[in-house]
């Protein structure tokens, strides 16, 4: 069954430039784009109205491999946002927001709509981020799939 959860993804100490290491990285990005093909979408500077500059970002300021990322350039759904990251989330749904940054007033937003828990807050120089990462992952997916 597949989890009715959208994922929002920065690009910028997330992806890249994290001290996770490459492999870790590239699985916690496989196992998003394997289980959440159709709700998964860019939450990045890299991304805004209309201009969606993530694959350039990722191929040339980064370390992930060229056919990994014209996969998630496929598969990964744009979303503009103005001024807040919040502004471009879907609080309907369920979410997961990985981030390596969370201002107070996107975190006020948050707070409104009882979704703090939401937001994972990516630790760039946290060798092991991706890891964990993938783990609330996974542990989410068996959380919904088993209510
Ligand atoms: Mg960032």
């Amino acid at each position: 069954m597949e989890v009715k959860m959208n994922i929002y993804l920065d690009i910028d100490g997330v992806l890249i430039g994290s001290n996770s290491p490459q492999k870790d990285r590239v699985r916690f990005i496989k196992y998003i784009l394997k289980h959440y093909p159709d709700s998964t979408f860019w939450l990045t500077s890299h991304c805004r109205k209309d201009v969606n500059r993530t694959a350039e970002q990722l191929q040339y300021n980064g370390d992930l491999p060229k056919k990994l990322i014209a996969k998630m350039d496929r598969i990964i759904q744009p979303n503009g946002f103005d001024t807040l990251k919040t502004d471009g989330i879907d609080f309907s749904k369920p979410f997961l927001w990985f981030d390596d940054n969370l201002f107070y007033s996107e975190k006020e937003v948050l707070q409104r709509h009882k979704a703090l828990d939401s937001h994972i807050m990516m630790n760039k120089k946290e060798p092991k981020m991706a890891k964990i990462a993938l783990k609330i992952l996974k542990e989410q997916k068996l959380h919904t799939d088993n209510p």
